[in-house]
């Protein structure tokens, strides 16, 4: 094994791993990707159980771990390798113990996972080390060459706090799946809530960070939300109750309220749930129910979001370690903007710390700037979202009247799209346009099935799954041009909002071309990224994929729970056209074997060298082996065919089961990363509208999220972003996760794909 990425001179380092501090989901595919990846690499991976603790009591509590010891504990919640509290550690004595302990076993690359106080520790231990290990020498408690060897330390902290608190993350391990717990609640809540006109006041956690509050209380299209980072004026209880009582003359059902366990008026004074429902029972004479969801929020199988990050998490962190030469500093391994950063490891912690001072002196903008500059507009978009507000509709400067808007889907269905129909529905009003649904997608306008939206008519739709309004994949043929013109001329329609897919796109980079001919066209289309697929250009992910992704993932753990009595492969087959995304982040997610992709292809080669490492796999003791491709993967080797070249080459050792997951990868309720994002790529799409409406300009277009911002696109450029013939765009971001899928997937580590080029 090649060894020259290694430092220390060290042919085998060693390297520990542990959990400390409150569990969160996903750390399990962080420890599975550092042990993995270790060996991968070369090095010794070694488990400290009952984190801190175990490296202060050594013994059992330090062991190698080998590859197999982390098979199947990617989809567990909580942490395998066990977590506790230490106060000894938290002692100098203590960590001169666990640095004998350590230095003993020749390890000196550690990787700590936990909250602030874990990584407090890590760095606390990682500054005295070396003159703890000069001590234990000198107390004649470790040899010359121990202390020689070992002298200095590496660490490297990954976060995990379903609190998504760390200043200078975007997530931190666990926050996904917690949010998922929270919204599976308020899913749940809200139709019993409608069905008896109730309100509920649900608690969630968080002592100094809103996140959690905040993100679901907005993608579970709540009423309101209290949140530490932003105490509510004096004469709360007022304001809500108005708002509350506007939302039922607006016609909602149902109220429900979110507060963050760490929730304080303007004199630090706590707002309980019990304060909330004692407010609004006593003024508004109703029924409230207080629900405190507490540990369900920790717990659970993680979200694909906690797996395939935590795994890449994890793969960094390990490299991060033993990369490291005589100068590195301590790491935590973030994420941002769906990659990895290393951060300088107390500074980020020290940062984290700062908001609880900034919180305690009332410094809360302070607080809620710390937290980055989304964080405050999530707050401002939640406000617009949940203030049933009718503002008179005021005329654009350039067209002389309220713009109408009109809200199709196009492509095939997405969770998320009706999120996005609303948000772009109370936005809209918000800023004054009459916002209109097409039913049935471009066939629906065609047809003229345009009926107006307002406020309440979107009221549940924050988190139903399907399409209200309908999707069609058919665009407007030339020979429908004209229909369509009179169709947007009679209707005065001034702006078209495509929520959906590559279809919706196409046929938008096609009607504007058309604009000479038909002045109808004259007026923007603005196309928003809704496909489970993610082919979308300009938009790194797009509304629907993280769903379908869920749903690949909790499908693939069923169906490696029904082989393991058995010994099985399995070829699951994804959706995503020639696109790989979800084959190749539920690969990872699900911890399959390999992955066939449609921008790497696939050969006959392959398939019989696949087929000899299924065999020796077998014959080793396995009784699962999965294998992930996308549906267009190869035109020639179809999901039957690779099912019986592997049975014919297995010759009865193991059997083969083709899994086509087909369309229940569209289904269910959107993720509560749909939700958030059909947010925010609705909201620049409004505020592209507003733009147009008040200079006039009319620019067809379409938004996307990159690198953690909003960006708009002409429509006229799209073919520079997207091979429009294959409908792949060009040099993907998740590309490069085939490495990290190898490295974890795979003992023997052969790297099975070609680079990944696009193949025309
Ligand atoms: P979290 O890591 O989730 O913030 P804790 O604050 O309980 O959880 O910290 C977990 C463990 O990390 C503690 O039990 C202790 O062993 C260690 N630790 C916490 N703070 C420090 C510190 N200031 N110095 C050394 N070790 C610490």
């Amino acid at each position: 094994m090649d060894n020259s990425g290694l430092t220390n001179g060290s042919k085998h380092p060693k390297i520990a791993v542990l959990t400390s501090g409150g569990d969160a989901q996903g750390m399990n595919a962080v420890v599975r990707a550092v042990v993995r990846t270790a060996i991968h690499e070369g090095a010794v991976p070694y488990g400290v159980h009952e984190g801190w603790r175990g490296a202060v009591e050594g013994g059992d509590l330090i062991r190698e771990m080998h590859w197999s010891d982390v098979s199947g504990i990617l989809n567990l919640g909580g942490t395998t390798i066990g977590t506790a509290r230490c106060a000894e550690f938290r002692e100098r004595s203590g960590r001169r113990q666990a640095v004998k302990n350590l230095v003993q076993l020749g390890i000196d690359r550690i990787i700590a996972i936990g909250g602030d106080g874990t990584l407090t520790g890590a760095d606390a231990l990682r500054a005295e080390w070396p003159t703890l290990v000069d001590e234990l020498l000198e107390a004649g408690e470790i040899d010359s060459e121990t202390a020689a060897t070992h002298h200095t330390a590496h660490l490297a902290g990954v976060v995990g706090s379903i609190d998504n608190d760390l200043v200078g993350s975007d997530m931190t391990v666990g926050a996904d799946s917690a949010l998922h717990r929270i919204l599976e609640a308020i899913d749940a809540i809200s139709s019993t809530a409608a069905s008896h006109q109730r309100t509920f006041v649900m608690e969630v956690m968080g002592r100094n960070c809103g996140y959690l509050a905040l993100m679901s209380a907005m993608a579970g299209g709540c009423d309101e939300v209290f949140i530490p980072e932003m105490p509510p004026d004096d004469g709360w209880q007022d304001a809500l109750c108005q708002k509350v009582r506007a939302g039922r003359a607006a016609g909602r059902r149902d109220s429900i309220i979110v507060v963050a366990e760490g929730a304080k008026d303007r004199h630090g004074q706590a707002i309980h749930a019990t304060d909330i429902r004692d407010v609004l029972a006593d003024t508004l004479g109703e029924d409230v129910r207080v629900t405190a969801l507490g540990h369900v929020q920790r717990g659970g199988t993680p979200s694909a979001y906690d797996r395939w990050m935590s795994t890449l998490l994890g793969y960094s962190a390990a490299l991060d370690v033993l990369r490291a030469d005589e100068t590195h500093e301590s790491h935590i391994l973030a994420t941002k903007h769906n990659r990895v950063t290393a951060i300088p490891m107390m500074e980020a912690v020290a940062n984290t710390r700062a908001i609880a001072s900034h919180l305690a002196d009332g410094n809360y903008e302070r607080a809620v700037a710390s937290r980055g500059a989304s964080y405050s507009s999530m707050i401002n978009s939640f406000a617009t979202l949940s203030s049933p507000v009718h503002l008179p509709q005021t005329p654009s400067p350039a067209l002389g009247r309220a713009p109408r808007v009109a809200i199709l889907h196009a492509g095939g269905l997405a969770p998320g799209m009706n999120t996005a129909a609303r948000a772009a529905v109370r936005l809209g009003e918000d800023r004054g346009f009459t916002m209109l649904g097409v039913e049935g997608g471009f066939p629906g306008l065609i047809e003229g099935n345009i009926r107006t939206l307002t406020w309440a008519d979107v009221d549940d739709w924050a988190g139903s799954g399907g399409a209200e309004l309908g999707t069609r994949r058919t665009a407007p043929s030339i020979d429908q041009y004209y229909t369509l013109s009179k169709v947007l001329e009679t209707n005065e329609i001034d702006a078209v909002l495509i929520l959906g897919g590559f279809a919706g796109y196409e046929a938008a980079w096609n009607i504007v071309k058309e604009r000479g001919r038909y002045p109808a066209f004259n007026i923007p289309f603005i196309c928003v990224p809704a496909s489970i697929d993610n082919n979308l250009p300009g938009s790194e992910l797009s509304i629907g994929a993280d769903t379908a992704l869920n749903n690949i993932t909790e499908v693939l753990d069923r169906i490696k729970q029904s082989a393991s009595a058995s010994r099985r492969c399995f070829v699951a087959e994804t959706m995503g056209r020639r696109c790989g995304y979800l084959a190749l982040m539920g690969g990872i997610s699900s911890g399959a074997e390999q992955v066939y992709l449609s921008e790497t292809g696939i050969t006959l080669e392959q398939l019989s060298e696949e087929a000899k490492r299924m065999v020796s796999s077998f014959q080793g003791g396995r009784n699962l082996y999965l294998v992930v491709r996308n549906e267009e993967a190869s035109p020639y080797y179809t999901t039957d065919l690779m099912t019986k070249v592997f049975a014919a080459e297995g010759d009865g050792i193991f059997d083969v089961r083709p899994a086509i997951l087909g369309h229940m990868q569209q289904g269910g309720n959107p993720s509560p990363f749909d939700r958030t994002l059909a947010l925010q790529l609705t909201a620049a799409a409004i505020d592209e509208l507003a733009r147009q409406f008040s200079t006039g300009k009319v620019k067809s277009s379409y938004v996307g999220m990159e690198e953690g911002e909003t960006r708009i696109y002409p429509i006229t450029h799209m073919d520079e972003q997207i091979d429009m013939d294959t409908r792949l765009p060009y040099d993907p971001w998740w590309a490069q996760l085939t490495e990290v899928l190898y490295t974890v997937a795979d003992p023997g580590y052969a790297k099975h794909l070609t680079d990944f080029t696009l193949e025309s």
